[in-house]
C-alpha cells in the first residue's frame, strides 16, 4: 500500500493556516503518496477543495486520519486529535514541544513518531525547511504593518503645500528573522529605522537594510546561532542605552526571544513612562511573555498614552502566503524520505535526528526531556 498522507482542518482558535497547499499536494502525489484531506481544510487559507486535484476528501477529522501513515499539521494536536491518529503514525508540525507534558504523554501512548519543526537545526542545508524562519518573516512583516496602521504619524517624510512632515522614528528590538523583516517593511514605508540585537552578526544585517544599529556595548551570542540570556550587569548596560532610544521613538517593535525560555523583558514600566505621548509598541514576543513589562498577550493596552499591542499568531493574518511557505517547508523536509510511495527515513541524518521529538513510545529529544521529563 502506498503511503497515506493526511490533513485535517486546523481547529486551534484563530488559526487560518493549512499544512498542505495545492502545489505541495501535487508534488507529494508525484512521489507516489496517497493524499487524504478533511473537506474544506484549506478554505481558511482560501484554497478550495477543487484546487486539490490529487486529493481524496473525507467528511471529518476521524475519517481523514483513519488510515494515515503521515499526518501534516500547523498547530499541535489536541488530546482528542491524538486519539484519532492511528497507532504508529508519523506526525509533523509546529508542535510547541516544550509546552505540554500531557500532549507528549498522549503522543507516546499512541507510539506516534512526532517531528517538531521548532527543533529543526538552524544549519544551511535545512534553510528550505525552516518553518520558524518562513513564519517569522510573516510575523515581522505584519508587525511593520500594524505599527504603520496604528501610528498617529506618517511613516515617510512628506513634503506638502502645508509644510514638510518629518518621517516617523521606528526602533526594532531583536533583529532575527522577524526583526529584519520588520525593519525592511518599515524602511519600505519610509520610516527612519534604528535597530538593536545582542548578537554580533546582527549589526551588519541591520545596516545592510539601511537601518542604524543601536550599540549598547552588550554582546551575547549563545549556541546554535541564538542569543543567550543576559547577566544582571549586561541587562543594566542595555537598559541605560536603550532607554534613550525608546524615549525618542514613535514606534517600538520588539521581537527578542531566547529559544525554549520566556522572552526577555527589555522595555520596563519606567521606560514606557518616558516614551512620547501617542507612541506605539508592537510586542511580537507577546506569545512567550512579552518584551515589554506591560504587554498583555492578545490585547491592546494603553499606559501613559502609549499604545501597547501584544498580537498573537501573526502569520495567521496572512494565511495564503504563510501556508504556501509553511507547506513548502514540510515538503522540503519530507520529500527526501519518500521513495516510490514509501516513507524511508534515515534516522542518522542530522536534520531528522535534531527534529524528532517522540519515537517508539518515548520522548527522544534531549532538551525537551531535560525540561519536561520522559512523559
Ligand atoms: P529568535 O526568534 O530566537 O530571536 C529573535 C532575536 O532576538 C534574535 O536575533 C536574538 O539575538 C534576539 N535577542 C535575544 N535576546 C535579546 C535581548 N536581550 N536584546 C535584544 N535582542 C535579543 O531568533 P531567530 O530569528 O529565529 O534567529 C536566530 C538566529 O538563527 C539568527 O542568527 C539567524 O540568522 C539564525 N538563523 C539561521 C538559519 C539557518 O542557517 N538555517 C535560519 C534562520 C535563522
Amino acid at each position: 500500500m502506498p503511503l497515506t498522507l493526511a490533513l485535517a482542518r486546523e481547529r486551534a482558535e484563530g488559526e487560518c493556516r493549512t499544512a498542505l497547499v495545492p502545489e505541495t499536494a501535487k508534488k507529494f502525489s508525484a512521489l507516489g503518496a496517497r493524499l487524504r484531506m478533511e473537506q474544506s481544510a484549506g478554505a481558511q487559507s482560501h484554497f478550495l477543495d477543487t484546487d486539490y486535484a490529487e486529493v481524496d476528501f473525507a467528511p471529518g477529522l476521524p475519517e481523514a486520519y483513519a488510515s494515515a501513515d503521515l499526518i501534516l499539521r500547523v498547530t499541535p494536536p489536541s488530546l482528542d486529535e491524538v486519539a484519532a491518529m492511528p497507532e504508529g503514525a508519523v506526525l509533523i508540525g509546529l508542535l510547541k514541544p516544550f509546552e505540554s507534558r500531557e500532549r507528549l504523554a498522549a503522543l507516546n501512548a499512541r507510539k506516534i513518531t512526532a517531528f517538531a519543526l521548532e527543533l529543526l537545526p538552524r544549519i544551511s542545508r535545512a534553510q528550505s525547511m525552516d518553518a520558524l524562519s518562513s513564519q517569522g518573516a510573516c510575523s515581522g512583516y505584519q508587525c511593520g504593518l500594524i505599527a504603520a496602521a496604528r501610528c498617529t504619524k506618517f511613516f515617510p517624510m512628506l513634503t506638502t503645500a502645508a509644510g514638510t512632515i518629518r518621517p516617523a522614528r521606528v526602533l526594532v528590538i531583536g533583529a532575527g528573522v522577524a526583526g529584519l523583516q520588520a525593519i525592511a517593511t518599515c524602511k519600505r514605508l519610509g520610516a527612519m529605522v534604528e535597530a538593536y540585537d545582542v548578537r554580533a552578526a546582527a549589526k551588519e544585517q541591520i545596516e545592510s537594510l539601511g537601518a542604524k544599529f543601536v550599540d549598547t556595548g552588550v554582546s551575547a551570542d549563545g549556541s546554535g546561532g541564538y542569543a543567550r540570556e543576559l547577566t544582571a550587569e549586561e541587562k543594566a548596560a542595555q537598559a541605560e542605552r536603550l532607554t534613550k532610544a525608546i524615549a525618542a521613538a514613535d514606534v517600538v517593535i520588539s521581537t527578542a526571544a531566547i529559544p525554549g525560555k520566556r522572552a526577555p523583558v527589555i522595555i520596563t514600566r519606567d521606560m514606557v513612562g518616558r516614551m512620547k505621548y501617542g507612541a506605539i509598541i508592537v510586542d511580537m514576543a507577546a506569545e512567550s511573555g512579552g518584551n515589554c513589562e506591560l504587554t498583555q498577550p492578545g490585547e491592546h493596552v494603553i499606559a501613559n498614552d502609549v499604545n501597547i499591542h501584544g498580537p498573537l499568531n501573526l502569520p495567521s493574518r496572512m494565511p495564503t502566503h504563510a501556508s504556501e511557505l509553511y507547506a513548502k517547508n514540510l515538503y522540503n523536509f519530507l520529500s527526501p524520505w519518500i521513495k516510490d510511495g514509501e516513507l524511508r527515513i534515515d534516522w542518522d541524518d542530522e536534520v531528522v535526528a535534531g527534529t524528532v521529538l517522540c519515537r517508539d513510545g518515548a520522548t527522544v529529544h534531549t532538551a525537551v526531556r531535560q525540561i519536561l521529563g520522559d512523559a
